[in-house]
């Protein structure tokens, strides 16, 4: 409660800016998960790795947009090339000058997108991958992992009921079953029992938003093995992973799905998504063919992504710069756990490379089921500490690192993690 009112004392403006909000949206906001008690802050401004409120104060930016902020803020690359294709016009209503090459450099990156389409979000891009795997094989159902986030119509939380699929009454009503990442048993046990009415499984080789819970490669391999063997189709969701290595996940592992779902960063900071994978099922999107699936939407070759996530993925991210920004990552995680260790407080810091959850829990966390007995408390107070202490990331403990933090940065949040921890030791 101290930490809460100190919190509304210091931050006027944004509670003002929240009441506003709330005239015009449901809690004022159009995005959920930006939301937590008592208001959010209202962000007016970023630059390189620091945010601004609407009070004035500074922060480090460690939230990265839920990791669409790779590049952190007013990248003068991306901003350039944004500028060029802006002045030269938006919506142009024709194949652009920069598509064709943003798709080059997709599919030259990631080993197993042979040919790729774009979309507006990483959303429309996992229905997309999720419905050509029901298309191609002609079957229904569809395995997804408990606690799974593949876009605002495919949320899979913990079950609400024993045996409920967890799923969210606004999800696409496909036929969906639960897999537990990393329960290789169990997991097999769903597939057996659905066999060979599965059109794909779905899995991100490090769950994200599910708590930044990396899959064993091992889990990932059998669920390679068992979708070869009975003609499904093997989904790697990289809306989030294909940071954490030059090729993504899938290069790094050398696990190839059939399909792969982009997003978030690849758009160079602008509205993004994209699936691909295997020559022989994206052909299927070829307009020349009479069976030609549908794929179309007006915003998906638009001209600011296209230019800017090229330049992000050719000149600004390149795979020198990811494996740096993926081992501070790393470093980081390690000195946060080592603080957590010697307070001996209750807090694991999970994930890989640049993508960081916080779960103050006492044992190992593995898997989904790990954390839900975590303490939404705890989190709170880290929370509110972490921005007193001028660090902003995510309530629901999560942060993705982007290009212009430090390792003096990372410095400066091991000693408020510190400081928090040793509160409570
Ligand atoms: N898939 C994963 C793994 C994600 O993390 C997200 C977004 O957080 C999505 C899909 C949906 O992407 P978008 O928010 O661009 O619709």
């Amino acid at each position: 409660a101290e930490a809460e009112s100190r919190f509304i004392d210091g931050n006027a403006a944004s509670l003002a800016a929240f009441t506003h909000a709330c005239e015009g949206m449901p809690g004022g906001t159009t995005r959920n998960v930006l939301y937590y008690p008592p208001f959010p802050l209202n962000i007016v401004r970023g630059e390189g790795a620091r945010v601004w409120d609407a009070d004035g104060h500074a922060y480090t930016d460690w939230l990265g947009d839920m990791s669409a902020g790779l590049f952190g803020h007013s990248n003068p690359e991306i901003r350039a090339a944004a500028e060029e294709a802006l002045a030269a016009g938006l919506t142009l209503g024709g194949p652009n000058r920069y598509e064709a090459a943003l798709a080059e450099a997709v599919c030259s990156r990631f080993p197993a997108i042979e040919l790729v389409r774009f979309t507006n979000s990483g959303s429309e891009g996992s229905y997309m991958a999720i419905a050509t795997a029901r298309a191609v094989t002609g079957r229904p159902k569809v395995m997804v992992m408990e606690s799974a986030y593949h876009g605002g119509h495919f949320t899979f939380g913990r079950p609400a009921a024993p045996g409920g699929d967890g799923g969210s009454p606004l999800n696409v009503p496909f036929e969906f079953v639960l897999g537990q990442l990393n329960d290789w048993p169990a997991t097999e046990a769903v597939l057996a029992a659905h066999g060979d009415s599965l059109a794909a499984v779905v899995v991100e080789p490090v769950m994200g938003a599910g708590g930044c819970l990396p899959a064993d490669p091992d889990f990932l391999q059998a669920l390679r093995d068992w979708t070869t063997a009975h003609g499904s189709l093997l989904v790697f969701d990289e809306v989030m992973t294909s940071r954490l290595a030059p090729g993504g996940m899938q290069g790094k592992l050398g696990i190839h799905p059939d399909l792969t779902v982009l997003g978030k960063w690849i758009g160079g900071g602008f509205s993004f998504g994209g699936f691909g994978g295997r020559a022989d099922i994206m052909a299927r999107f070829d307009p020349r063919r009479p069976d030609a699936l549908s794929a179309s939407g007006t915003f998906n070759n638009n001209v600011m992504t296209m230019a800017a996530g090229l330049a992000g993925l050719t000149r600004v991210y390149t795979p020198d710069r990811a494996i740096e920004v993926n081992a501070r990552g790393d470093r980081l995680r390690d000195a946060l756990n080592a603080e957590a260790a010697a307070a001996e407080v209750p807090f694991r810091f999970t994930g890989a490379g640049s993508l960081i959850g916080i779960h103050p829990v006492a044992g190992e966390v593995r898997s989904p089921r790990d954390t839900y007995g975590r303490s939404d408390q705890a989190l709170a107070l880290y929370h509110l500490a972490m921005l007193e202490a001028g660090h902003y990331l995510a309530r629901r403990g999560y942060m993705a690192l982007n290009i212009e933090l430090t390792d003096e940065d990372c410095a400066a949040l091991t000693a408020a993690t510190r400081a928090f921890l040793d509160r409570f030791a």
